[in-house]
């Protein structure tokens, strides 16, 4: 069966082919890097790295970039209040970004390319949409015109008269159409800024994904992801903007995911109804989590409520202790395949291929993840009863080493199987740093300060930074 993918711009289920035989590219944008992740930022992450995984598992090789947009005015709004540059405020939350990653089990991507590392590129991207016509200059700004660009609105499905109608009254007047945006922002006093033939500036936050993208992908690669909250105008803008600078298609299919839902509104740090991911491993563990995310398909929202976290883990840790019974029963035994099988060997083995083509049928079913676990489940079940049947040795040992191969391999798809818990020892140290800081905090209270800063010194050569703030000690890795 072939890959079916729903491509947002053809609104489409579409049969996935690549442009290169064998090869995958794909982009995703990536974080803002101004403050910690909450579950909502990190789904796209999740859905992306099964995808990238199942494509693996499918034979591809899979080259997978996604973008640190590391200035910006949430950034730039921090640094200031600290009075530490932007770059360490990016510098802190990306470290940050890792450690909840790592601790959902994303793998990292090929390439993280950063915006202050590309800022020549980006230059050489709006003069060559100036020369074609598609921008314009305005008192050390520049713009973007999306009249230049007659099939704006495509991905999003809104056409520029619509867009007219509903632009907010106290748009620049200056601009020639109200939906023209910024690829060039002339800096103000004690912002970042670059030199450029327009004068000191930064870029607009839409052209970074699309020469980031071009440059390590080229033209017309193969998938562009992120939340459905950037089709408009982030992806269009995208759009509008690589098409317009190589004459050619952009993305091959854009894929885009459902919002996390908390208390009936979707989850964002403007409404404050916001769940750190560090919140939820310090109690649960990330495939626990990872798991509770993947079993809603990527499209549809999920609605997280914490409740839920306990029977996620206790579906994953069903998991877990299979694949340990696994290797305690097939530890030492003889598993090359006997060449007479009994009935019942061979109409398991024939169960395992079923479990196999379900599976695939799932996920090439528009990445049906939710679907793919229950298929998992359902091979955990039946390699449990084997288990239990009786002594696993000669023929049986055989077919049940193919029954683990199995469940690892789809396991390792969704991330769930073969899972390194070092993300669990994130959490005892977290709690041994928490009880260190406490005997330090009442080692200044006596005004024991000698304690105190060899405590702190100590911690910081583990490279664990404490700051002790009117709110308590803080702690970060670095
Ligand atoms: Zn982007």
């Amino acid at each position: 069966m072939a890959l079916v993918v729903h491509d947002t711009l053809t609104r489409s289920e579409r049969e996935f082919v690549p442009r290169d035989p064998g090869k995958v590219s794909i982009y995703v944008c990536g974080v803002t890097p101004y403050n910690y992740c909450h579950i909502g930022n990190a789904r796209p992450y999740l859905v992306w790295d099964v995808i990238r995984r199942y494509l693996s598992y499918k034979g591809y090789s899979v080259r997978y970039v996604q973008n640190f947009t590391d200035v910006d005015d949430k950034i730039i709004k921090r640094a200031n209040e600290e009075g530490i540059s932007a770059l360490e405020v990016a510098d802190r939350y990306i470290k940050e970004y890792f450690y909840d990653m790592d601790a959902l089990g994303i793998k990292r991507a090929d390439v993280y390319p950063r915006v202050t590392d590309h800022i020549p590129d980006i230059v050489a991207m709006v003069e060559k949409l100036i020369e074609t016509g598609n921008a314009y200059v305005l008192d050390g700004d520049v713009y973007y015109s999306v009249e230049s660009f007659p099939e704006y609105g495509k991905l999003s499905g809104r056409s520029l008269e619509d867009l007219k109608a509903g632009a907010r009254v106290e748009v620049d007047a200056r601009k020639h159409h109200p939906m023209d945006f910024v690829l060039w922002k002339a800096s103000k006093e004690g912002e970042p800024a670059w030199d450029s033939p327009w004068g000191p500036g930064r870029p607009g936050w839409h052209i970074e994904c699309s020469v980031m993208s071009l440059k390590y992908l080229g033209p017309g690669f193969d998938f562009h992801g992120g939340g459905s909250d950037l089709v408009f105008p982030h992806h269009e803008n995208e759009i509008a903007q690589s098409e317009a600078a190589t004459g050619t298609a952009f993305a091959r299919y854009w894929v885009h995911n459902g919002f996390i839902n908390m208390g009936g509104e979707k989850m964002a740090k403007s409404v404050g109804n916001v769940t750190r991911v560090r919140d939820i491993v310090k109690e649960y563990p990330g495939p626990a989590l990872r798991y509770y995310m993947l079993s809603t398909h990527y499209r549809s929202p999920i609605d997280f409520n914490m409740e839920d976290m306990p029977a996620a883990q206790r579906g994953w840790e069903r998991l877990r202790n299979l694949e340990e019974n696994l290797d305690r029963a097939l530890a030492g035994q003889e598993t090359a395949m006997p060449q007479d099988l009994s009935s019942n060997a061979r109409e398991f083995l024939s169960k395992l291929a079923e479990y196999r083509s379900a599976f695939e049928v799932a996920m090439d079913s528009d990445f049906n993840t939710a679907q793919a676990s229950g298929v998992l489940f359902d091979l955990a079940r039946d390699l449990n009863s084997y288990l239990a049947a009786g002594n696993i040795t000669g023929e049986r040992a055989a077919v049940l080493a193919k029954g683990r191969d199995l469940f690892l391999s789809l396991g390792e798809v969704l991330g769930l199987t073969g899972v390194d818990e070092g993300g669990q020892d994130r959490v005892m140290v977290d709690g041994l740093v928490r009880l260190v800081a406490e005997l330090r905090q009442e080692a200044r209270a006596r005004k024991d300060y000698a304690t105190a800063d060899r405590v702190r010194d100590r911690l910081a050569e583990l490279g664990i930074v404490l700051e002790d703030t009117s709110a308590g000690p803080r702690w970060r890795y670095n």
